[in-house]
């Protein structure tokens, strides 16, 4: 079976420029020098720099206007109240919701996954039903499962993955049965790169009334979402990997399925009218969100995500992908290097390993050098497995990198051939 691969941009004009320095200038952190060298921050699959701007609204919104949300007639948690339910329209439009109400705000997508597990797939699972996730998961996509499928006498499933990091579509597609509860897959692989094609992948599922969750993560960074046009059910991102606050992140799900969910978490919010004979749940989101939010962090969250507009998805998909190409050209030059994740359809992530050298080693000759990297497992334990390695060392890239940084990557890789000779 083949599968047309998804376009990597929505639309078939040439991509906006993006102009980097300018663009640097907007985050102070990348100022800094570590180990006496300018700083070059490769580590953002693991969390994103933030931008003044993101910085500037979180002090503001504790400084003037900041009260608790929703309950008070007072005008500073009105204030407070329009800012945050502000950010859910953001959120709304960044993900291609057709409703507000259909974005629920949640720490990050590790809660909103298990909350799609608790709430939508729990009371639905029956003994020896099944849920399909992939080989290339984060833990956060895997372990919620696990629990669950334990707690209810089900299976978990796992789609293959290819020796570049590709899920093996075939295998995907013969693995969803007529016991499949849901589909959940992640749209760009924290440890590969590797970007799924989605819609397709969702609309195989959809065909066999399979509901979908996608894991968001690391595509809200890097590429367009629009969660209409990809059909499905539940998505989720993390604030913090989009350049946002930690502690937040956005979960849609399609309304008649929140509509029908049960609460994840009893509180204060939640709630319509409460009495000791019964409770009566709000409507969705706010069923969903119970006890006081991250009221600042969504407001920053907002704002980063209207920082990313601003520059535009496109110019963004197009300046990472041509940063890719060069840091895949230069770093597979090297001698003793091999790259983990060598997909056809990828975002700006190059993972690899150094024969005879630890990951964490490189990493920490990196880092003397100046240049942030992550070396480890990355949450993505039978990623590793699956490519015979105990780790990688991965470096992840941002709108905000830049060729120089990519040269500075290779100088520190050619240290470590060095040392370890
Ligand atoms: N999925 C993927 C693909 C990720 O990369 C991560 C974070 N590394 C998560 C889920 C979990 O996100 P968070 O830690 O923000 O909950």
């Amino acid at each position: 079976m083949t599968i047309a691969i998804e376009r990597r941009s929505k639309t078939r004009q040439p991509a906006p420029e993006l102009d980097v320095e300018r663009v640097r200038r907007d985050f102070p952190a990348l100022e800094q020098t570590v180990n006496g060298k300018p700083l070059v921050y490769l580590d953002n699959a693991a969390s994103a720099q933030k931008p003044r701007a993101v910085v500037d609204a979180v002090a503001r919104a504790y400084v003037e206007g900041y009260a608790n949300v929703h309950r008070g007639v007072h005008a500073l948690s009105q204030q407070a109240t329009a800012a945050y339910e502000g950010a859910r329209e953001i959120g709304r439009r960044f993900l291609g919701a057709a409703e507000a109400r259909e974005i629920v705000f949640v720490r990050g997508s590790t809660e909103a996954i298990n909350l799609v597990a608790q709430s939508f797939v729990r009371p639905r699972l029956n003994r020896g039903d099944e849920i399909l996730i992939t080989h290339m998961e984060h833990h956060s996509n895997i372990v919620p499962w696990q629990m669950l499928c334990a707690a209810r006498g089900a299976r978990l499933k796992v789609v293959p993955i290819d020796d570049d990091g590709a899920l093996d579509l075939g295998a995907y597609e013969r693995l969803l049965g007529p016991r499949t509860a849901i589909v959940s897959l992640v749209h760009v692989s924290n440890a590969l790169g590797t970007i799924n094609p989605v819609r397709e992948l969702v609309a195989l599922a959809r065909e066999r009334g399979i509901p979908t969750l996608i894991d968001g993560a690391q595509a809200a960074p890097h590429t367009a979402i629009d969660v209409g046009r990809l059909g499905c059910d539940f998505y989720t991102i993390s604030g913090h990997k989009v350049f946002g606050p930690t502690g937040i992140g956005l979960l849609y799900g399609r309304a008649e399925l929140l509509a029908s969910m049960p609460p994840y978490q009893g509180g204060g919010e939640m709630i319509r009218s409460v009495s000791f004979d019964r409770t009566e749940y709000a409507e969705p989101p706010h069923k969903f969100e119970a006890g006081t939010p991250h009221i600042v962090g969504a407001i920053g969250l907002g704002v980063a995500l209207e920082y990313v507009e601003s520059l535009g998805i496109d110019a963004i998909d197009a300046y990472e992908h041509e940063l890719l190409a060069y840091a895949t050209e230069r770093l597979a030059a090297l001698p003793r290097l091999r790259l983990i994740g060598t997909a056809g359809q990828k975002a700006a992530v190059v993972s690899f390993v150094v024969d005879g050298v630890h990951a964490h080693d490189v990493g920490t000759i990196l880092d003397h050098e100046g240049v942030a990297v992550r070396a480890g497992h990355h949450c993505a334990q039978p990623v590793m497995e699956r490519f015979g390695v105990a780790a990688t060392t991965r470096a992840s890239f941002a709108f905000y990198n830049t060729r120089d940084e990519v040269d500075r990557l290779v100088a520190g890789v050619e240290r470590v051939l060095e040392v370890f000779s």
